[in-house]
């Protein structure tokens, strides 16, 4: 048995350094090592079960070619050679006939290594003419949000939570995603310091916090702004800094004029008292940080209410202390994902919003007659899921999945190829919470006969008859040219901070407006920028949109991460029948019990599961995880069947917690 060193790529903020177990060229263990410090030697249970997932039944081994109907899943082994020439020759003969944009790229973070997307892949698709695939899915709106107001500022570093005396999680539960942040915040709590949870629900940490305020979904933006009023009205604001530091704030603190404590806190469904204890405590407290995570922003408020709770920092004078200011997502600080989009040369193509998927595959008028999956699993987790599978059954449309497993969208592909995970190919990747850049080598050999994503869409590039000379093309000459953006080169970690490039790594971690500065032009906080402004027309920035429950349908569903995949990562490893959440009264007011199987519908589709009364849920809202795939359901539908794909303010983001749905009772199976 041999010991080696690996980095987790997925989509995750950790990105934990890993130690894998070794034998015969199977991987059996997989744990954590200190080379990342934040990780510090541990990792989650999900990725423990990694080894299952590399070598478990639903791997796929080999090339395929379908032989059954759509949805069947049933192929025959065929050569790299034959599937890459059948791929290759149906694109090249769109994109000479001009008609490169039915050729349909769909992608997202099963991995969010540097070289297993936007490398290759984006040359031989923008090359093409294919059209452009916006990955609206998640963080689209708090990304516009936080280039907005900061420029995408680097934010606290997750183990600064330590020094915290009002440590705020809104919208994120680390037990679920990102647990390196809990030994941070229990540090907090054991010096002194509270912590305030916002979320729907009442996760393990809203439970065991001071305050918790279970929000209804989508009034984030509300509780916000109420807080900003409090804050100038009683004050709190710090002008000071707002002169010196930041540009809109005059206008913020005339949006929010409209939002007193009361009527927030009416339309969020929570205590006043609470609401306005939360403003008290967060005006008192220095150090004050916010974990802004992306539960909040996954409705038609979802960029508003992002850009309102990064704004709190400023107006309250937050910054300029450790473990003062906020953290939503720190992936920028690299400088290595703009020379992703850099990649995809520009092109006249139509943009495709992910969110939308689905009506683009149905769409008659400009139709896909490719679609090439990779690091995705859309039918799984796209909004309007009815309407993407219905695209996927169409004969007309040639799909192809690149995949280590054969997931639900595979079932429905032409042709199916085998990917590496990061156990079998090099992966340099980078935490978007934690500050630190990973190069990993492979640890195992590949399974089957899997190839890693750089390297097939080179080979694709090359049969479609779109190579160029001097193409990077190799995992050696990707990882140079990636590595090659990074002030600190190429090394197994590096350097956060461009503005002290050769600092040692993890020197320091950065205290807001003192070490980092808003990467705006003029280096100043935007706190209502233009833009943001125009972008989130017809109500603009901070104009609240109203909750969209009918009479048929007034409950709202949300589905959280939970501990057992990333996304839908994993998700072949979970087999139970999914469980959804509801409140007594709700249960109540429709005979439903405990272990009864119910269904969640509206025009748009449903999803059948068994329930769980649980008072853990406040009323009017119930809960169905994240990540199924169709074995966790009755009928094989999850979540999204009842997900519209109408988009938030900013950023074109999905709104997955505004389903609105009425729940029933199925009769016992
Ligand atoms: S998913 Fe996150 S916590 Fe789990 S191993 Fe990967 S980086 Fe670590």
């Amino acid at each position: 048995m041999t010991r080696a060193g690996s980095a987790c790529p997925l989509d995750c903020p950790d990105a934990c350094s890993l130690e894998v177990q070794v034998e015969n060229g199977i991987a059996i263990a997989v744990g954590g090592t200190r080379v990342n410090p934040l990780t510090a030697g541990y990792i989650c249970a999900k990725v423990r079960r990694f080894p299952e997932h590399v070598h478990g039944p639903a791997r796929v081994r080999d090339p395929g070619i379908r032989v059954g109907t759509k949805g069947e899943g049933r192929f025959r082994t065929a050569s790299w050679e034959e599937a890459l020439d059948l791929i290759a020759s149906k694109m090249a003969a769109l994109s000479a006939s001009g008609q490169g944009e039915a050729i349909l790229p769909v992608s997202y973070g099963g991995s969010n290594g540097y070289l297993s997307q936007d490398t290759t892949d984006a040359r031989l698709f923008s090359r093409l003419g294919a059209s452009r695939f916006a990955r609206t899915v998640c963080s689209a709106p708090s990304s516009r949000a936080a280039v907005g107001l900061y420029g995408k500022m680097a934010g606290i570093a997750l183990d600064d939570y330590a020094h915290a005396k009002l440590a705020v999680v809104w919208g994120a539960n680390p037990h679920a995603s990102g647990i390196h942040l809990l030994p941070h915040l229990q540090a907090a709590r054991r010096a002194g310091g509270r912590l305030v949870v916002l979320d729907p629900r009442q996760t393990r940490l809203a439970a065991e916090a001071d305050l918790h305020l279970p929000l209804r979904p989508g009034t984030d933006l509300p509780v916000a702004l109420a807080v900003h009023r409090w804050l100038f009205a009683n004050g709190a604001a710090d002008i000071a800094f707002l002169e010196k530091h930041a540009t809109g704030w005059e206008e913020l603190r005339r949006r929010a004029e409209r939002w007193t404590i009361a009527r927030a806190a009416a339309v969020a469904g929570v205590l006043e008292e609470d609401l306005e204890r939360f403003a008290r405590w967060y005006a008192e407290s220095a150090p004050a940080a916010i974990r802004c995570g992306w539960g909040l922003e996954r409705n038609r408020n979802g960029g508003s209410a992002t850009a309102a709770i990064l704004a709190l920092p400023a107006v309250a004078g937050k910054f300029g202390v450790r473990g003062g200011g906020y953290t939503l997502s720190n992936s920028a600080v690299w400088e290595l994902d703009s020379l992703r989009s850099a990649r995809t040369e520009p092109s006249p193509a139509r943009e495709i919003n992910m969110n939308r998927t689905g009506e683009a595959l149905l769409d008659r008028d400009r139709p896909v007659r490719v679609l090439f999956v990779y690091n995705c699993n859309p039918l799984m987790t796209l909004p309007e899921q009815e309407k993407v599978r219905k695209g996927l059954e169409r004969e007309d449309l040639f799909t192809v999945v690149f995949d280590p497993v054969m997931t639900d969208t595979a079932l429905y592909a032409d042709v199916v190829l085998p990917a590496t995970t990061f156990l079998e190919r090099t992966e340099v990747s980078r935490g978007y919470g934690a500050y630190v850049l990973q190069e990993a080598e492979a640890v195992i050999p590949p399974v089957g006969q899997s190839r890693p994503n750089h390297d097939v869409f080179a080979e694709l590039c090359r049969r479609a008859g779109v190579e160029r000379p001097g193409d990077a093309s190799t995992g050696a000459e990707l990882t140079r040219e990636i590595l090659a953006g990074n002030p600190s080169g190429p090394s197994w970690r590096a350097s956060f901070d461009r503005q002290s490039p050769g600092a040692p790594p993890f020197g320091r971690n950065p205290i807001q407006f003192v070490d980092v500065f808003p990467r705006t032009a003029d280096r100043r906080a935007h706190l209502c920028p233009p833009e943001l402004d125009a972008e989130a027309a017809p109500s603009g920035l901070y104009g609240y949109r109203e909750d969209p429950a009918t009479a048929a349908h007034p409950l709202a569903l949300v589905s959280p991460a939970t501990d057992q995949t990333i996304s839908t990562t994993l998700g072949e490893l979970r087999r139970e029948i999914a469980i959804m959440e509801m409140h007594p009264a709700d249960a109540l007011a429709r005979g439903i019990s405990s272990g009864d199987r119910v269904s969640a519908s509206n025009a748009s589709g449903q999803v059948s599961c068994i329930v769980r009364v649980a008072p853990t849920l406040r009323p009017g809202v119930v809960s169905v995880p994240k990540g199924l795939w169709s074995h966790n359901t009755f009928g094989g539908s999850t979540a999204n069947a009842v997900v519209p794909d109408t988009l938030a303010d900013l950023g074109g983001g999905a709104c997955f917690n505004d389903a609105r749905v009425e729940v029933e009772r199925l009769p016992a199976g």
